[in-house]
């Protein structure tokens, strides 16, 4: 099933959270940034473990001192800068939920990924996400998955709503 919600990511109650983190996993702002101050200084120990990220991978750790179990860390493509960009924000969406298979997860939360600093166009990262997203819940339709685009803001929100109306 896959719902949206308007709001801050770091208080949902669900299995994994997403993080659109950068390729050192070391911290930022944005949503980053809010994930690693509600987990605690924890999350940035283990993350310091893991030796960053390649664009459109994604890397699993606890979640510490949020409600969700665990993070998936995932590095989303800089706009402009990169060739396949429409590929690599949908192999974030992909490697994500294949990680969240691999560890029994069963409800995720996904922030709009590179649609902030990275300045992915909304529309098109929309549109990206829910087609990512659905494709893969239809290519594993025994494995039951509760899926939240968590949307910051009202602009936001009203573009996951138009698309997945569509
Ligand atoms: P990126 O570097 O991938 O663009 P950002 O964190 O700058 O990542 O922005 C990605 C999206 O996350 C933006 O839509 C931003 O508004 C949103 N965001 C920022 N803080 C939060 C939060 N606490 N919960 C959910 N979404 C957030």
């Amino acid at each position: 099933m896959i719902s949206i919600d308007l709001g801050d990511i770091t208080i949902l109650d669900c299995d994994a959270i997403v993080n659109a983190a950068n390729k050192t996993l070391l911290g930022g702002g944005g949503v980053d940034g809010a994930i690693h101050r509600r987990a605690g200084h924890k999350l940035l120990a283990e993350c310091r473990t893991l030796g960053g990220c390649e664009t459109g991978e994604a890397k699993i750790t606890k979640g510490y001192n949020l409600k969700a179990k665990y993070v998936i860390h995932t590095v989303g493509p800089i706009y402009s800068s990169q060739k396949n960009q429409a590929s690599l924000l949908a192999n974030c969406y992909k490697n994500s939920l294949d990680l969240a298979l691999k560890h029994d997860i069963h409800s995720i939360a996904f922030p709009a990924i590179s649609t902030g600093v990275y300045h992915y166009p909304l529309e098109e990262a929309t549109k990206i996400a829910i087609s990512t997203v659905k494709t893969w819940l239809d290519m594993h339709k025994d494995y039951k998955l509760d899926i939240i685009f968590s949307c910051f803001d009202e602009k936001t929100y009203n573009m996951y709503q138009r698309y997945l109306e569509a």
